[in-house]
């Protein structure tokens, strides 16, 4: 299990959340955070920080932003 960072980050990019990560994995991209899902521990910090609601347990991301759990994993270069 990982935390995922959705649609609501793109072009906000606040980074409430990097302060608040303990494993230091949340990166940024051109556009958006994203988290790598083989370093996240679930502690769920950056979920409560986020302004945006950007932020989703992978198991409970909305079926419409689905393709975000991918996405992360492969901008963070551990899977796909
Ligand atoms: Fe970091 Fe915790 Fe968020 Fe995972 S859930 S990215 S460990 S702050």
């Amino acid at each position: 299990m990982a935390y995922v960072i959705c649609e609501p980050c793109i072009d906000v990019k606040d980074k409430a959340c990097l302060p608040t990560c303990p494993c230091d994995c949340i990166i940024e991209g051109d556009r958006q955070m994203y988290i790598d899902p083989e370093v996240c521990i679930d502690c769920a910090a950056c979920f409560e920080a986020c302004p945006t609601q950007a932020i989703f347990l992978d198991a409970e991301v909305p079926e419409h932003w689905r393709l975000f759990i991918e996405l992360n994993g492969r901008m963070t270069g551990k899977t796909g």
